[in-house]
């Protein structure tokens, strides 16, 4: 209670009085609070004019590739802030809750038959939980079939979260390369899929925009070598409607509804990577499980064969409000989306390959990778900082890690032909500016409140802490020194 009561007290701005006793560690207590006395003018100043230094999809176009940067639709936003939804206290009896949990059944029917799995839990945060939790589930299945298989096959061209996985469960990475034309390299696959495979962890469309174009056959072998196959279903924007992650052969698929079900994401969250599961493995969910039964909604505790928790209560609800909202608004069209993704897609990579190198020629899905490795070393980070110029969010550079220089670029089925056609006239602009001023380009951005940031000692060193500037609008004052952070 005392804690709960000094924090009222310092966000009213009050500071707590001397004699009251407070358990805390004593550096830690906050001895002043400098709130800025301003009126309501120079706050709305403020926080407008620190919007108005962050880039977003709703500033311009943001065609950060892997990540699906789509426009969110307004309208999942008035939903998630529907006071019924919004203001519901998570340990509400199932009675009072209803509503919701129908909501969260729903949820799970649709993804279920997006992607054709049987069942579905909604409780992973996001997509690298997905994974962990498919990760736990192949070992508790083969632990149950008393089988010790403890390596895992992922291909080089895979998002770092999948090895960072299949690592906190300790299973062993057995990276396959991929081959010339951007598949996993099928004669390497058969040579690694020893008895001991636990499980194939696959990206399909991978992160080159490719469709796995040995998908069947792989997961036949998989099959055949009683091994399970785990699809990252972050690219699910180039399928929905088209195929379904089980029709070609996989036992698992983490979807990360941030992205292709439109929550605005990008900042650290929150999002959801709901995970869904064939028949064989459903009893393995966590729980509780959303059911019906007698037209109610219940939440389920009996365990079964669970693995236990991944996240408290149900996820992160106000997200999976979102994903509704989205895929219910789209309804049985929704294969729109996709065809629209890989058609601006492709649209991009014709315009642009003349330019730019492929390394992978091939009809893309709804991303594709190219390389600025003739312009050079560093050339796809200062492009991607000239590009902040032109008013564009740079794509994903340096991922994945198989193309020299990559630019990995997605631009999603939400932009317009004008907003295509002007990004590719930047990047064959900046491509000249490379050869005739190269200046230019090399000390971009020239139009951002900040230059360059030493990324590296941003990763390795972050500081964290917060700055309070002495006024509000102070922070837009380039001259003014700010007050520096304490040594750690
Ligand atoms: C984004 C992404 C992930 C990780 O998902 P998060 O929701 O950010 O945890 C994994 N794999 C791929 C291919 C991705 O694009």
């Amino acid at each position: 209670m005392k804690l709960i009561f000094e924090y009222e007290e310092q966000t009213t701005g009050y500071l707590p009085d001397e004699d009251i006793q407070i358990d805390l560690p004593k550096e830690i207590i906050r001895k002043e609070l400098p709130l800025p006395n301003v009126s309501e003018i120079s706050t709305v100043r403020h926080y407008i004019n620190l919007s108005k230094k962050n880039f977003a999809v709703d500033v311009g176009f943001y065609p950060l590739g892997s990540c699906t940067m789509k426009y969110n639709p307004k309208i999942n936003e008035d939903l998630a802030r529907l006071e019924g939804l919004r203001d519901l206290h998570p340990l509400s009896p199932d009675d009072c809750v209803q509503g919701a949990l129908q909501l969260m059944w729903e949820l799970e029917q649709d993804l279920m038959e997006i992607t054709g799995m049987d069942s579905f839990s909604l409780q992973p945060a996001a997509g690298a939980q997905g994974e962990l939790l498919g990760i736990m589930i192949t070992k508790a299945y083969f632990k149950q079939n008393n089988e010790k298989r403890t390596k895992i096959l992922i291909p080089d061209s895979a998002h770092g979260t999948n090895p960072a996985s299949a690592a906190m469960c300790r299973c062993e990475t057995i990276t396959i390369p991929s081959d010339s034309r951007g598949n996993m390299d099928i004669d390497k696959f058969k040579q690694s899929l020893t008895p001991d495979v636990g499980l194939v962890m696959l990206t399909n469309p991978n992160t080159l925009g490719l469709f796995e174009e040995n998908i069947l056959e792989i997961s036949n072998l998989a099959r055949n070598n009683g091994t399970l196959m785990y699809c990252d279903g972050a690219n699910m924007n180039a399928l929905l409607g088209i195929t379904r992650p089980r029709d070609q052969g996989f036992d698992m698929i983490h979807l990360n509804l941030h992205k292709t079900f439109s929550t605005p994401h990008g900042g650290g969250g929150p999002g959801a990577g709901p995970l869904g599961v064939q028949s064989f493995l459903s009893d393995y969910l966590p729980t509780p499980r959303i059911i019906k039964q007698n037209n109610k909604y219940i939440l389920d505790y009996n365990k079964r064969k669970s693995v236990g928790r991944i996240r408290s209560f149900n996820g992160n609800f106000s997200v999976l409000v979102r994903a509704y909202s989205y895929i219910k608004s789209w309804g049985t069209d929704i294969r729109k989306v996709s065809e629209h993704a890989v058609l601006n897609a492709n649209y991009l990579l014709t315009l642009l390959k003349d330019v730019y190198e492929l390394s992978f020629d091939r009809t893309c899905a709804h991303e594709f990778v190219l390389s600025s490795n003739k312009f050079g070393n560093r050339s796809a980070m200062n492009i991607a900082k000239r590009l902040l110029d032109y008013g564009f969010h740079p794509p994903t550079v340096y991922f994945p890690l198989i193309v020299r220089e990559a630019l990995m670029i997605e631009p999603t089925e939400t932009e317009s032909k004008e907003t295509l056609d002007r990004f590719v006239m930047a990047l064959r602009s900046i491509a000249d500016e490379i050869k005739e001023n190269p200046i230019v380009v090399k000390d971009a951005p020239h139009t951002t409140s900040i230059g360059r940031l030493d990324e590296v000692a941003a990763a390795r060193r972050p500081n964290l802490r917060w700055v309070i500037p002495s006024r509000p609008g102070d922070e837009n004052n380039r001259d003014l020194k700010f007050q520096k952070p304490d040594k750690q």
